[in-house]
């Protein structure tokens, strides 16, 4: 079986299978360095000019939805929402808008596992930085006590951090909206066979090739080198949280990137949370929050929710599937 290479490991959960039995000569693939992560946009087109123009628009799209909701870029509209923290009102465009409604939906619906407003605690944590390290534990507490999403207002198309110190962190769902709206860009310049995967936040519509599915294959979280699970998709979207994704050790123990809003620390339970659902956006927000939320509460939610679907490995290395996962006749799982 040929695999993909796997350029995109250190950072990226989910990878293309190619089939054993077909040649991909008409798969159309590129790659391009977006929103912290790689984003790989493959077409099972022939290549065109067309097809070409398709894919700039694609990557032009997420381009410009990072330009509006890093926090890495001062002149973003979250970088200015958060400078009026505790302030008034910032008119904010309609795809921020759009994103920071869902992911309030998320939040109460997670029970607050899930919270945009994490960004104090993200920002201690720096794990974007060469050498993190863990943040002295009273200025994390301090910290995670502006974390609370209630606290975000929106009035029509403004939004107001209502307490002084809050700061919005769209790490948990950005990414999978700025998927679904390359893919839509895709649609409208005549694609009908694409897969997005930025980093782990991936979707898919059409084939591969003639009756030939999609497959997605699951990293296993331990070993970066393997798949953990493998199914095909029609139409979907897949995203994972992993604590192997942005991480460091220290003094023998992990500290990674997903975080509990109650403490500020790590959250602990799973090492992986993978989510498949109808719309990207869903996806990631869910991935995370399922994370956070562990195992049993997690899972009461997807099996709670219609066309959300979940794969969750613990710390014990016990795998559990969603009901009609377990079910789907494509759906191949390796032991941990
Ligand atoms: P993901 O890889 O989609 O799970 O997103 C993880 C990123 O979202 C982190 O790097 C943080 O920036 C942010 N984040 C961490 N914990 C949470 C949380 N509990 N809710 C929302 N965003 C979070
Ligand atoms: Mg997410």
């Amino acid at each position: 079986m040929k695999i993909t290479p796997l350029i995109s490991l250190a950072i990226s959960a989910l990878i293309l299978l190619a089939s054993c039995d077909s040649p991909e000569s008409n798969l159309v693939r590129r790659t391009q360095f977006i929103m912290g992560t790689l984003v790989e946009i493959t077409l099972g087109e022939d290549d065109t000019a067309k097809t070409q123009q398709a894919m700039d628009l694609a990557f032009d799209e997420m381009s410009r939805l990072e330009n509006l909701m890093s926090t890495h870029l001062p002149d973003s509209e979250i970088s200015k929402l958060n400078q009026q923290a505790g302030k008034g009102y910032t008119l904010l465009s309609q795809d921020v808008l759009i994103v920071i409604k869902r992911a309030l939906i998320w939040g109460h619906k997670t029970s607050g596992a899930f919270d945009i407003s994490i960004g104090p605690v993200v920002k201690l944590w720096r794990f974007t930085d060469e050498n993190p390290t863990v943040p002295p534990p009273a200025i994390l507490q301090q910290a995670a006590k502006s974390v609370n999403y209630k606290n975000v207002q929106i009035d029509d198309v403004m939004v107001r951090l209502s307490k002084p110190g809050m700061a919005l962190h769209l790490g948990a769902i950005a990414k999978g909206y700025a998927v679904d709206s390359a893919m839509a860009v895709l649609k409208n310049n005549g694609i009908q066979n694409a897969m997005i995967n930025a980093g782990g936040d991936l979707a898919v519509i059409g084939n591969r090739a003639l009756n030939k599915p999609w497959k997605i294959g699951l990293q296993h979280p331990r070993k970066p080198e393997q798949l953990i699970a493998s199914f095909n998709l029609a139409e979907g979207s897949v995203a994972t949280s992993g604590d192997y994704q942005r991480y460091f050790i220290h003094d023998k123990k992990r500290y990674h990137h997903i975080l509990n809003p109650d403490d500020g620390k790590p959250a602990r339970g799973l090492i992986s949370a993978t989510v498949i659902t109808v719309n990207t956006m869903d996806a990631d927000a869910l991935a995370t929050g399922v994370f956070v939320m562990g195992a049993e509460k997690g899972m009461q939610l997807i099996e709670s929710l219609t066309g959300a679907e979940a794969l969750l490995i613990l710390e014990s290395g016990e795998i559990l599937l969603s009901k009609n996962l377990q079910s789907e006749p494509s759906f191949k799982l390796k032991k941990f």
